[in-house]
């Protein structure tokens, strides 16, 4: 998965905003509602992207966390993956959709199969 990082002064911006403080919020990095972490930067700091790029997220300031590596490890392990499994799983299903080819699932245990000379049928 390729990423557009933030730059560095980009990274610099976010870090001056937050204050040396984590800037993880609310459930999106396991907190309750409204609760900011705040943990000490000092100790590690990550640039998490609140929206991710792959779903059309900017390396923006406005689009960033200066955030505890704790917090990102849990925005990691429990928004970032699902959510990009889901987002390969749309787009492929999207791309089957327009180019009219078997994108479909023809695997063996799958409930299709291609047909030689193109198209589908139910086993
Ligand atoms: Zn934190």
């Amino acid at each position: 998965m390729s990423r557009r990082e933030f730059s560095k002064p980009v990274r610099r911006e976010m870090l001056q905003r937050s204050g040396g403080k984590c800037e993880a919020k609310g459930e999106l990095f396991g907190l309750a509602e409204g609760v900011r972490c705040n943990a000490d930067l000092a100790y590690g700091v990550r640039f998490e992207h609140v929206l991710p790029d792959y779903i059309g997220g900017a390396p923006t300031p406005e689009n960033g966390a200066a955030v505890c590596p704790k917090c990102w490890r849990w925005k990691t392990d429990n928004h970032d993956r699902p959510i990009a499994d889901k987002t390969r799983r749309v787009s492929e299903k999207r791309q089957g959709l327009r180019q009219k080819r078997s994108s479909f699932p023809t695997a063996r245990t799958g409930s299709w199969k291609g047909k030689i000379g193109g198209g589908v049928e139910r086993r």
